[in-house]
């Protein structure tokens, strides 16, 4: 008997639980809900622009789209056009897939300050996020700062500094390369709350800031000194990302200075205090300094007496993501995520009947876009073995909810109608000598859908 199984959401973690399913059994058909037009999710609208290799995952994705048992509905909003309960009752299982986009604030005095920002807004805005697209950047700085030692926030900093001409073969939104071509931003400051030996940058990641053309990365020799907890935690094998970051920054002490148009400046055991500005707008970006204490992998940076002012007119706050909750679902609002057990959404410790979760809404915002691959073949593991002990429901899939989802004015967005929005990209990149130019604007994909 045919299973019907909704997936909420067209990341990552959406597609490998739709592949863990389709592979599952042949009488799995799949509804999968996204909440914008396109699919894809951060790989879109978050991977960045010049890592063009990393956006090839999308031909698995297409690969799985393409399947007779699989439905994209594209710009249906889930608890917002479809409530999560008209899901449960018409499909056997659903499986939220809808990702952890909201930002974790820096909660510091200032905060609210002009020119102060998330990442998010940042990254949205260059990648042509349709809910990032009227967002102004004020590039006329010099100096800007960017807080968080991950990915993300090494991948702001590069764009930041990138020569913009090494950016216009990719899939930048076109309006963000004409705002960067102008930009004046000629120094970054990289700045983490713990050392060197603790930063989460990935060393890929982070080599790739060592080299951006015409820009020198510097690093305080004393910052990298390490103490003896530190020292212990890089030689434990399985943290070598550490030690091989660890190396980097000793690299770059070691490197003879560069005359260079730009620079990058790594700082370690900084934690915000409070943004300062003269009318309305950041002019100066107070830290208070921390002190690693404690032994190896469980060391706190405790703060000091000690702040340390830093000028600049454009900050970026990159202290990671978090998932938001929707309609009446739980949710652990201390984690950001979907409170489950290997998947199976749990209430007050009791598991909800056919309710799942993957991906960043089920872990939090962690791991690289591979990880959302086992992770979501943990949760369709659950699905099968609680689909072995349960008859199939009806009726069933999107055939149930007919009248809910037409009743809605905005159009659906089915597989034909999105490879007509990615044949247009392309065909618009093509002439710019780029991969694709991104509709930033919904309306804009609609229109594009709407032509015969
Ligand atoms: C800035 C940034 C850069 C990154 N760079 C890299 C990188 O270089 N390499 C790497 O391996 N990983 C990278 N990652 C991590 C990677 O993108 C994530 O691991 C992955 O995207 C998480 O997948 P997900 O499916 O859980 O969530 P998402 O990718 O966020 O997908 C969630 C989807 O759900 C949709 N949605 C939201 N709400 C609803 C709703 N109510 N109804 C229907 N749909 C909804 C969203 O529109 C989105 O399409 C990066 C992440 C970020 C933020």
């Amino acid at each position: 008997m045919t299973r019907h199984v909704a997936v909420v959401g067209s990341g990552p973690s959406g597609f490998y639980a739709a592949e863990a399913l389709l592979n599952a059994s042949e009488d799995i058909v799949i509804d999968m809900f996204e909440r914008l037009p396109t699919p894809y999710g951060l790989v879109r609208s978050g991977v960045a622009p010049d890592h063009l290799k990393l956006k090839q995952v999308t031909l698995v994705f297409d690969k799985i789209m393409r399947s007779e048992r699989f439905h994209f509905l594209g710009n249906v909003s889930v608890g917002t056009d479809v409530p999560i309960d008209a899901l449960l009752k018409a499909y056997d299982g659903v499986v939220l897939a809808y990702g952890a986009c909201a930002d974790r604030k820096m909660s510091i005095a200032g905060e609210g300050l002009t020119n102060s920002h998330s990442a998010t807004e940042f990254v949205g805005w260059y990648n042509g996020h349709p809910d990032f697209r009227d967002r102004t950047f004020d590039l006329g700085q010099e100096t800007a700062v960017v807080v968080g030692h991950g990915n993300v926030a090494a991948d702001v900093a590069r764009i930041l500094l990138q020569p913009p001409d090494d950016l216009r073969r990719t899939d930048i939104a076109a309006h963000a390369l004409d705002a960067l071509a102008k930009s004046k931003v000629r120094e970054v400051h990289l700045v983490g709350r713990r050392g060197p030996a603790q930063a989460k940058f990935t060393t890929r990641e982070l080599r790739g800031l060592g080299t951006i053309p015409g820009c020198e990365s510097v690093v305080d020799g004393n910052a990298i000194r390490l103490g003896p907890a530190c020292e212990v935690e890089i030689s434990e094998k399985s943290n070598l990302n550490a030690l091989q970051n660890v190396q980097f920054f000793r690299g770059l002490c070691e490197a003879e200075g560069a005359r260079t148009s730009r620079r990058l400046i790594f700082h370690f055991c900084l934690s915000p205090e409070r943004l300062e500005g003269e009318a309305g707008k950041v002019d100066r970006f107070v830290f208070r300094k921390n002190s690693l204490r404690g032994g190896p992998f469980d060391q706190t940076a405790d703060p000091t007496d000690d702040l340390l002012p830093i000028e600049c007119g454009l900050v970026f706050g990159s202290i990671g993501y978090r998932g938001q909750p929707l309609e009446r679902l739980p949710f652990d609002s201390r984690r950001g995520v979907v409170p489950n057990r290997k998947g199976r959404v749990e209430s007050d410790g009791i598991t909800v009947d056919g309710l799942y979760v993957t991906g960043w809404l089920k872990r939090g915002p962690t791991g690289i876009i591979g990880t959302n691959r086992a992770d979501s073949i943990e949760t369709v593991q659950q699905i099968m073995e609680d689909f072995s002990n349960r008859e199939a429901k009806s009726p069933q899939g999107r055939t149930a909810l007919s009248e809910t989802i037409h009743g809605r004015s905005a159009r659906i967005i089915g597989l034909p109608d999105w490879l007509k929005i990615d044949a247009a990209e392309c065909a618009v990149g093509r002439r710019a000598g780029k991969p694709r130019e991104k509709f930033t604007r919904i309306a804009e994909m609609l229109e594009v859908v709407s032509v015969a």
